[in-house]
């Protein structure tokens, strides 16, 4: 069973972003980049379904600029057996991606393709689900446990009011939740094995997607600065005040 999993370089988290003066969007020029965490924990399931014996082959896959091969070089440290990059220069949009990677599930036939259920960066959480619909696939998303037994893929997924449990007959799409699993930690050996695991580029049209942009931002800005707070000096104060002053009482 192939399991095709997408990974997105994107702003590593620690990094608070500044918005560019023009309010045309955040500045990333010399800032560090990384995969996104809910697709490590994407590539960290697959990895584990392999080592389960129920996966033959996992895929990483990163849309985007040259620099992404950093991305999937740390899947394949991961346990990845070998990455295909998708190289543009363009601004991919989630459709554009799940357009992307439905030409590829076309071409290699997983059985499972394994997303995060969103990146950090655009918040959009639309690209497993856009994918699932283009592909005809069914589709699990927020997933906090996933065992695959007979053709079949039953997935735990974290709802508003607790958990629920499908069982998707396969292909099917899934993506990662944050508590699916803790991704291991890249040991420098496997860093090394995998310098030499295979790594295809493909450009978009060599798959005949259009990718251009189909949104446009209209302005970024930064969110307002909180306010210095201030101490009370007992209960009755602070609910004087939240009557009086703040009039949420
Ligand atoms: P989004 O819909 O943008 O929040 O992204 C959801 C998931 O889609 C991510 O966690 C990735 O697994 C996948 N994804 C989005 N953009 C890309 C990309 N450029 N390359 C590879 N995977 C992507």
């Amino acid at each position: 069973m192939k399991v095709l999993v997408p990974v997105k370089r994107v702003v590593d988290y620690n990094i608070k972003v500044r918005v560019k003066s023009d309010g045309s969007g955040v500045d990333i020029t010399n800032v560090k980049m990384s995969m996104n965490p809910f697709d490590e924990i994407a590539v960290e399931e697959a990895v584990r379904l392999k080592e389960a014996g129920v996966a033959t082959e996992v895929i990483a896959v990163s849309a985007g600029v040259t620099q992404a091969q950093e991305t999937l070089r740390t899947a394949l440290a991961i346990g990845a057996d070998r990455a295909i990059l998708i190289e543009s220069d363009e601004d991919l949009q989630p459709l554009a991606v799940a357009k992307l990677l439905g030409a590829l599930v076309d071409k290699e036939q997983p059985q499972l393709v394994i997303l995060g259920k969103q990146a950090i960066d655009d918040d959009s959480n639309q690209t497993g689900q856009m994918l699932a619909a283009l592909a005809k696939l069914p589709q699990a998303t927020f997933a906090s446990k996933v065992t695959v037994a007979d053709g079949r893929a039953q997935v735990t997924r974290e709802v508003d009011g607790g958990l629920e449990t499908l069982s998707l007959s396969l292909p099917a799409v899934v993506t990662t939740d944050l508590r699916l699993n803790e991704p291991r930690y890249v040991t420098l050996p496997n860093i090394m094995k995998a310098k030499k695991k295979p790594l295809e580029t493909v450009k978009p049209a060599d798959l005949g997607v259009d990718v251009s942009p189909r949104l446009k931002t209209l302005k970024v800005v930064e969110p307002p600065k909180r306010g210095a707070g201030v101490k009370v000096p007992d209960v009755a104060t602070l609910v004087d005040k939240l009557k009086n002053e703040a009039k949420v009482l």
